[in-house]
């Protein structure tokens, strides 16, 4: 396993180099590749017991590394309550098959955060995306979340996570290897230092 690209959409052209998020499934015949599979937010609506059932069949197969993307969106989506008993009967799926989990998450930190202490996952939880600012990215780290950037984001977090936390991603748009260049830049280091750093914590958070 050779990934850097913790979140896309989108098969990278070197099979094994990004996780793949396929939504609740099915998985696609591609030789090579890793996966993450979960219900978005978005497209919760409260009768989604066939989704819940082609996502477990997913999360149970050893090429899914991590369940996600789910989350909050308070922007767009059903109810929050909707959303939430969504995202913990996924946090169930994660426990049970020892997958960790990838959140999107819009305006809703402290749901997360809530959701977190209450349920005492063991899985760690990567919030995808982030783009807010070093506080905001130290309270998270205080409850065991962790965060990873894309071209978006606040260069003053990118420049002050700790090695063994720097994850990143393309979300689908663009090569990853313009999410390194810029992450080499920001944190003032050589591409093949990133790239190395991001393969050991992306081995440790995915083979666990
Ligand atoms: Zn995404």
């Amino acid at each position: 396993m050779n990934i850097i690209d913790i979140h896309t959409h989108v098969l990278p052209p070197v099979p094994g180099t990004a996780l793949v998020c396929i939504g609740c499934g099915p998985i696609p015949q591609a030789d090579g590749h890793f996966f993450s599979a979960g219900l978005h937010p978005w497209d919760v609506t409260g009768d989604d017991e066939d989704k819940f059932r082609i996502l477990e069949e997913a999360v149970a197969n050893p090429l899914v590394l991590a369940v996600g993307e789910c989350g909050f969106d308070t922007l767009k989506g059903p109810s929050h309550e909707l959303q939430e008993q969504a995202f913990v009967r996924q946090v169930r799926l994660s426990e049970q098959y020892a997958k960790p989990m990838i959140l999107h998450v819009v305006r809703d930190f402290d749901s997360v955060i809530r959701l977190r202490r209450i349920l005492k996952p063991v899985q760690p939880w990567l919030i995808h995306g982030f783009r807010g600012g070093p506080e905001q990215m130290n309270q998270l780290y205080s409850q065991g979340i962790l965060v990873s950037f894309g071209l978006k984001h606040n260069p003053e977090s990118l420049k002050s996570v700790p090695w063994d936390r720097l994850f990143v991603e393309t979300d689908g748009a663009g090569p990853v290897e313009d999410v390194i260049s810029m992450a080499a830049s920001v944190r003032n280091s050589a591409t093949q230092v990133i790239c190395n750093q991001i393969l050991r914590n992306n081995n440790i958070l995915l083979e666990r």
